[in-house]
């Protein structure tokens, strides 16, 4: 393989949640290496931001206001972005949420918000963009997990469970979509200083001293942290990569 292994350039990728926190880390990844970006996400000015740094970048950028958990607004997003950007070659589900309550006192319909945002339109997502990245010849899904795809918190009832999910659902995908040389994978965050876990923050007390004392590298991960991995994972460096689901976490899922 050339050293253009990492070169994303005539590259089109969706990346919903990607107006900011570590969807945006990730889109700053794939529009430095020169694929084309549409930005998913419900807040119009947010979205607006993101593309006008991401154009900056050199690249094109455009927004699509949706509702991930529509699953119309989503088969419209998806016609959208390949009758304005030409094509998908990778998707990127990391739009989610939290409502952090223990088992006993999260309702169903708080359950179902969650499990909805970050597991079921992963689903809709790639179950829609699957014929324009089968097309694409080499496409890429990079689904967003968490260290409570791995471990569990008294607070994280529906997001350990739609994180878990997730995991699970990258496997059955990899090997789904394998023979159309589609690679699937997952990242999993660590603690990112991004407005969730400033939400985080507020709400659990310690959980700031915590986070540090609890992670080798010493810190919060940045949104910077992610355009590495988004690179590799979107690119043909990871082509015989799939159905992982790699932390990136200063090493926190590895301290005993
Ligand atoms: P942010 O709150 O900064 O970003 C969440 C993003 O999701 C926003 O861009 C938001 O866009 C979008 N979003 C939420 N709901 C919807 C919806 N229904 N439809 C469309 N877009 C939606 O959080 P993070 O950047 O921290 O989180 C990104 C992902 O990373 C999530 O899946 C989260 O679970 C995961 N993660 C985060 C960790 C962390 O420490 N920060 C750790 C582990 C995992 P808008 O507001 O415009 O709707």
């Amino acid at each position: 393989m050339t050293s253009n292994r990492f070169d994303l350039r005539g590259k089109v990728a969706i990346v919903t949640g990607g107006n900011g926190g570590i969807g945006l880390g990730l889109a700053h990844g794939l529009a430095d290496a020169g694929a084309d970006i549409a930005v998913i996400g419900r807040n119009e000015a947010k979205s607006s931001a993101a593309v006008a740094d991401l154009k900056a970048r050199g690249v094109k950028a455009i927004s699509v206001t949706t509702d991930v958990t529509d699953k119309d607004a989503v088969a419209a997003m998806i016609e959208r972005v390949v009758r304005d950007l030409g094509r998908v070659d990778i998707l990127i589900n990391n739009a989610g949420m939290s409502i952090r309550k223990p088992p006993h006192e999260l309702e169903l319909d708080e359950w179902n918000k969650v499990i909805d945002t970050n597991l079921t339109s992963a689903f809709v997502c790639s179950k829609l963009a699957y014929p324009a990245l089968k097309a694409s010849g080499n496409g890429k899904v990079i689904n967003i997990g968490s260290m409570m795809s791995i471990f569990g918190a008294s607070f994280a009832t529906a997001y350990a469970a739609s994180k878990g999910g997730i995991v699970q659902y990258t496997r059955a995908c990899a090997n789904a979509w394998a023979p159309d040389n589609i690679q699937v994978n997952a990242i999993l965050p660590g603690w990112i200083d991004t407005d969730l876990t400033r939400g985080a923050r507020k709400q659990v007390s310690g959980l700031h001293e915590r986070v540090l004392a609890r992670t080798p590298a010493g810190r919060w991960g940045d949104i910077d942290d992610f355009a590495g991995i988004a690179v590799f994972l979107a690119s043909a460096a990871s082509n015989f990569v799939t159905g992982t689901a790699i932390p990136v976490d200063g090493g926190f899922s590895v301290m005993a």
